[in-house]
């Protein structure tokens, strides 16, 4: 599934080895996909968003995030009209 990065994450990019670290100015999101042998979970892998479509989506395509009301950025415009399907 597709999650945001939380603060305190010391996981590493399965794909680019390069650790999945939560950065406040940009908001990351990373893949963490549960990894099941024959039914059995057996580990979590953490990819950045970006490297796991890169790695063509090992896992198949990263499940969105509940469906939850999109936080509104402070700099978005009052004025801007409403999004009547946010983007995943
Ligand atoms: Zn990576």
């Amino acid at each position: 599934m597709l999650r945001a990065i939380e603060a305190g994450s010391s996981v590493t990019c399965r794909e680019c080895g390069e650790p999945v670290k939560f950065r406040a100015k940009v908001r990351l999101q990373q893949v963490i996909c549960n990894v099941y042998v024959k039914g059995v979970w057996e580990r979590v892998e953490h990819y950045h968003a970006e490297c796991y479509e890169s790695a063509g989506q090992p896992h198949g395509e990263a499940a969105a995030p509940a469906p939850t009301p999109p936080r509104r950025a402070p700099a978005a415009s009052a004025d801007a009209p409403p999004e009547p399907t946010p983007a995943a």
